[in-house]
């Protein structure tokens, strides 16, 4: 007599990059190709909308001058703070990562009984651990081509772009982590090109 199949566990693929280097553009082609999506930057600005316990505790650290005349945090002014000060940052990460874990957790939980692969779209992905995962999809671009985006569609000032991309983990870092790397440093019917190959690559893979 054979054994009952076991339900297979739906696949759980990191997606990481540098800032500007594609991640959410490649997100969002993998959701037409059939994934689904958790997104932690989305996540940390649910969290961190007004009367969210994490925006109380953010305003009791850092006080009004870190809201805007909306009294929603005003990332600009925040980002001054943390990208210039090492403690600041680490302040700001012990006090938004645990709740972004969980919420992540629960959309993980969530997800996991379909059948769709889930991207789980996290920036700092290689910085903060995540050694759960056991498949990490890479968006790799040359640092001179995210500046470059940033300042164009992003309204960056070039020494802004410059701090942001210097203060996180090296390509070489987090390419070793990888398990398919993209390169967007081309146009974007390249990109689509390189997703689709992602895809199968996603689609072979042992949950
Ligand atoms: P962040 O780290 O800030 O969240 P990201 O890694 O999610 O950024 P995107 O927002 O996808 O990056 O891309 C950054 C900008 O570059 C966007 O304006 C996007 O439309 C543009 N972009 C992405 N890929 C290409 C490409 N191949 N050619 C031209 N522009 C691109």
């Amino acid at each position: 007599m054979t054994a009952p199949a076991q339900p297979q566990a739906v696949l759980e693929i990191g997606l990481t990059g540098g800032i500007g280097s594609g991640k959410s553009t490649v997100a969002l082609l993998l959701i037409e190709r059939g994934a689904v999506l958790v997104d932690a930057d989305a996540i940390v600005r649910q969290l961190q909308a007004p009367g969210q316990a994490v925006y109380q505790s953010m305003v009791d650290r850092w006080g009004t001058k870190i809201l805007d005349q909306h009294g929603a945090i005003n990332r600009p002014a925040l980002a001054e703070i943390v990208f210039n000060d090492q403690e600041e940052l680490t302040a700001l990460n012990d006090l938004v990562h645990p709740a972004v874990r969980k919420e992540m957790a629960a959309q993980r939980a969530e997800y996991a009984s379909g059948k769709d692969p889930i991207i789980l779209d996290i920036p700092l992905l290689v910085e903060s651990g995540h050694d759960d995962l056991a498949h990490v999809l890479v968006v790799d671009v040359d640092p001179e081509i995210a500046v470059e985006r940033l300042m164009k569609h992003r309204g960056f000032s070039e020494e802004d772009a410059r701090n942001r991309v210097a203060s996180q983990a090296s390509r070489e870092e987090r390419k070793e982590k990888a398990g398919f790397i993209i390169d967007n440093s081309g146009d974007q019917s390249s990109l689509a090109q390189q997703v689709d190959a992602a895809w199968e690559w996603i689609l072979s893979l042992d949950s």
